[in-house]
């Protein structure tokens, strides 16, 4: 039996945080398109330069783009499940998304909507920066690494902070969020495939909201 699902909600609401729990004690793997994209940012090629700037800004990258990225990793990754983070954000990759997961026998199990305040989101993206050896998350604030510049998971010291975590690509990705992605909230609440979890509270108990989600569906 294989399992699959979607992490759903706004930028900085811990989608990343959740997914590589999910990968560490399930076994599953994440696909996280902004990771793609940041990785095909520095391809030098002329996709990658104008995914940069439209990342930058905030903005949505095209369904195109985004669904081809998808469609090569699941076409070439063999996996007990998949956790979509990031993706889908609009509706079109959400059709695209069962299409794809129909042909090859498999479908989306449940989609976790991770719920969050908006006055908190500017806090926390604001302050964020990442391992870039392993991908820790970490909070100038919240989650401080234990040595200033040492990651306290793998001992690097490539800490990096994304070039849209700032305010003004921040209130555009809210917006995008808003307008584009919303949406499928209704959508797969219609389809019963959401179960909300309070993504406010303290990252343990978002934690245990998510794996009781997991359980219920079977996801070991
Ligand atoms: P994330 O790391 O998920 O916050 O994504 C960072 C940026 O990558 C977003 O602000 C978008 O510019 C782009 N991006 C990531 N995933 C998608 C997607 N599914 N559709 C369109 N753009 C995306």
């Amino acid at each position: 039996m294989t399992i699959n699902i979607i992490l759903l909600g706004p930028p900085g609401a811990g989608k990343g945080t959740q997914a590589r729990t999910l990968v560490e004690e399930r076994g599953l793997v994440q696909l996280s398109t902004g990771d793609m994209l940041r990785e095909a940012r520095t391809s030098g090629t002329e996709m990658g330069r104008v995914v940069a700037e439209v990342m930058d800004k905030g903005q949505l990258v095209t369904d195109e783009i985004v669904i081809g990225l998808i469609r090569e990793k699941l076409e070439t990754m063999d996996a007990p499940g998949f956790i979509f983070d990031g993706f889908p954000r609009t509706l079109p990759q959400a059709d695209a998304l069962n299409d794809l997961l129909a042909g090859m026998g498999r479908q989306i199990d449940a989609v976790i909507e991770m719920q969050v305040d908006d006055t908190a989101l500017v806090d926390r993206i604001s302050g964020r920066f990442t391992c870039g050896n392993c991908g820790e998350v970490y909070h100038d604030q919240t989650k401080p690494t234990a040595k200033p510049g040492v990651c306290d998971v793998c001992g690097s010291t490539d800490l990096k902070r994304r070039a849209d975590d700032n305010a003004d690509s921040l209130k555009t990705r809210l917006l995008e969020y808003y307008k584009k992605t919303s949406p499928l909230i209704g959508y797969y609440y219609a389809k019963k495939q959401l179960h909300p979890v309070d993504g406010m509270a303290e990252m343990d108990e978002v934690g245990r909201q998510v794996a009781a989600v997991m359980d219920g569906i079977g996801g070991r």
